[in-house]
């Protein structure tokens, strides 16, 4: 699965690739577009003998460690992992997702950020646990971040900056709307890159992926296409055989 992502009978890109992660042996990643559909995600998972993995999104600060996977739907907004052979996957249509690796401990996690896992603080929870718990070296890990609403197209009521007003980043990513004081104009990608020079990463660490949900039509946004809206698969594993 090299090369740009692009299906051979599909004109259309399936997946966004990351060039941090291409060089890296055995794993398998993407940020999936609307043509990514769950049915050529399932062929597609089939084909590198890996076992799609989804988790229950509830909008929290929960993850999800699994060394295997025993078939049942766990809750929670992260998955991560050491075990190969598990194609990790977060649904997103609007919200950030973010892929991690850390390539020596061949620890991997995918994160699903909307405002309320980031005012949580998901990603520096999930990031926490991989250094603390499975001693991943904290200058080790790369992140790559998806295709997201951007801050221009993303506007948030006085609830969500509430949501924030305890967290150690503070109002980091809030920025004041035309409409006046009521209103925010948020940007998840800050936020959540705030969180992450909280645990100490650098931004050599990170590739961002420039694409608004909102803008683009390659990608699902629940905010422009409503109920009609499906939904992105972001994924992240490991092949069995780590040649
Ligand atoms: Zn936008």
């Amino acid at each position: 699965m090299s090369g740009k992502g692009k299906h051979q009978n599909d004109r259309h890109l399936l997946f966004w690739p990351i060039s941090l992660f291409e060089d890296i042996p055995g794993l398998i990643s993407g940020f999936g577009t609307r043509y990514l559909t769950k049915k050529k995600l399932e062929s597609m998972s089939a084909l590198l003998a890996l076992k799609l993995v989804f988790i229950d999104q509830i909008h929290s600060d929960k993850f999800q460690f699994i060394d295997s996977h025993g078939g049942q739907l766990l809750a929670g907004d992260a998955l991560i992992t050491r075990a190969a052979g598990l194609l990790l996957c977060v649904r997103t249509a609007d919200c950030l997702p973010v892929l991690i690796v850390e390539p020596k401990t061949q620890v991997i996690a995918a994160v699903h950020c909307g405002w309320r896992g980031t005012a949580q603080q998901l990603l520096l929870k999930v990031v926490n646990f991989m250094i603390n718990d499975l001693r991943c070296a904290g200058e080790d890990l790369l992140f790559a971040f998806g295709p997201r609403i951007c801050g221009h197209c993303y506007e948030v009521g006085q609830e969500v900056r509430k949501a924030f007003a305890n967290q150690s980043t503070k109002f980091i990513g809030f920025h004041s709307h035309r409409q006046g004081e009521r209103k925010w104009n948020f940007d998840l990608l800050e936020a959540n890159l705030a969180q992450l020079r909280e645990a100490g990463v650098n931004r050599e660490q990170t590739e961002v992926i420039d694409q608004c949900t909102y803008h683009h039509s390659d990608w699902w946004s629940y905010r422009k296409n409503g109920l009609q809206a499906g939904r992105l698969f972001n994924f992240i594993g490991w092949r069995t055989e780590k040649a």
